[in-house]
């Protein structure tokens, strides 16, 4: 693992490859074996027990089977866990399986209230406000987490910035709310370059590493990076329901996180010049985005994160107007998900947060913005035109 001295920026390039040079190779090997020989009934009975109870595969332990352990995945969370400076990653095919194995494990062990704080992502909300996995949720604010709590509380979720309306929270704030309870902070939009919660308490961060960390938009993943206990009790929720990352996405995950500080910070300084230009333009009502002026009354630019990252929303007054300017863009794609090298747009009110109960919508006029590495004069050129025609 990198030395803890060296920057983030650095360890992004060099996380979960110091043992590459002693193999003779210079990009992680793929393993794609579903199964794994077995040196003996006794060592193969052993080697599940320690991992299906939640250990690691110990060095020169068989894997057993895919499901329990895989090289390259291992690589990858051993990476994400030194940026997001947690003892442990546990990846997952999706940023809702790591979301569901977390519930779960709160579930089982008899603690299924969850508190969150809205707004979340739509499938988060969703998979809470439904309860199929036997959670049972109050909603609030940060304000109101404290008073939230119950007994059988086993886990505070909240997500910042929020998505879709950017909206930041205070982790300190709730960490010292929570009391006991673990925190769970979804850090997507953040990325562990603007924003370590871990840092600041939490116990949990979720990514959806389908977004920024693979960042090319080729990979579907999740993950939950915490401490030694907590992913004692994720992976054999893992191993049992069998959400599990495939091998070769954990490759391009891992190779996503090498470039993951270039691109989220020019992504962000693009994003700074859209969003600033939006607030300009008279056919957009009010923009979101925490770099703004006066969109960040308690400062958490520059404190609790580094800066306002690459995500963007906003307003053009009606779900019409929208779904115009949505449909009108050329350059910029009209898709769903976020974090990619190329610009997306999305309506979250009709797609992302589709599920969300209607008093917790977004609004009708929203368009979400995910501002890529293209230029920011040519973005512009696109939503202008987009914006007059709509
Ligand atoms: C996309 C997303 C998720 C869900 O992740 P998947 O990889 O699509 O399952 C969770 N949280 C946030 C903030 C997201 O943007």
């Amino acid at each position: 693992m990198p030395a803890e001295h060296l920057s983030v920026e650095t360890r992004s390039v060099h996380a979960g490859r110091a043992d590459l040079t002693a193999l003779g190779v210079h990009v992680p090997p793929i393993d794609l074996s579903s199964t794994y020989p077995l040196p003996s009934v006794e060592e193969g009975g052993e080697a599940y027990d320690q991992m299906a109870g939640g250990g690691v595969r110990a060095e020169g332990q068989t894997a057993v089977y895919q499901r329990l352990w895989s090289p390259g995945v291992a690589r990858f969370e051993e990476a994400l866990a030194d940026l997001e400076g947690g003892e442990h990653g546990v990846a997952f095919a999706s940023g809702m399986a790591a979301l569901s194995a977390v519930l779960l494990a709160c579930v089982s062990a008899g603690t299924p209230h969850v508190v969150a704080v809205r707004p979340l992502y739509g499938g988060s909300d969703h998979l809470l406000a439904g309860g199929l996995l036997g959670t049972r949720v109050t909603w609030t604010d940060a304000a109101g987490v404290r008073e939230a709590i119950e007994p059988d509380t086993g886990l505070v979720l909240v997500e910042t910035p929020a998505n879709p309306t950017l909206d930041l929270v205070d982790l300190r704030t709730v960490v010292a709310a929570a009391g006991q309870v673990p925190v769970m902070v979804d850090n997507t939009f953040a990325t562990p370059i603007l924003q370590r919660p871990l840092e600041l308490g939490v116990t949990l961060v979720l990514h959806s590493v389908t977004k920024f960390l693979a960042g090319h938009g080729d990979v579907l993943a999740g993950a939950v990076v915490t401490s030694t206990e907590w992913a004692q009790r994720i992976r054999p929720v893992r191993a049992i329901t069998g959400a599990v990352l495939h091998p070769l996405s954990a490759y391009l995950a891992h190779r996503g996180l090498q470039t993951l500080a270039v691109r989220v910070l020019a992504q962000q300084d693009t994003a700074q010049v859209v969003a600033h230009w939006l607030t300009q333009h008279p056919a957009v009502q009010r923009v979101h985005y925490p770099g703004l002026e006066g969109a960040d009354p308690a400062g958490l630019v520059g404190t609790q994160m580094s800066g306002p990252g690459a995500v963007l929303a906003f307003d053009v007054g009606s779900y019409d107007g929208a779904a115009a300017v949505a449909e009108a863009t050329e350059l910029i794609t009209h898709a769903v998900s976020l974090g990619g090298v190329d610009t997306l747009v999305q309506h979250p009110a009709a797609l992302t947060h589709r599920p969300v109960t209607a008093d917790a919508r977004p609004g009708e006029g929203l368009l979400r913005l995910s501002i890529g590495l293209e230029s920011s004069a040519d973005l512009i050129a696109d939503l202008d035109k987009a914006l007059s025609n709509a």
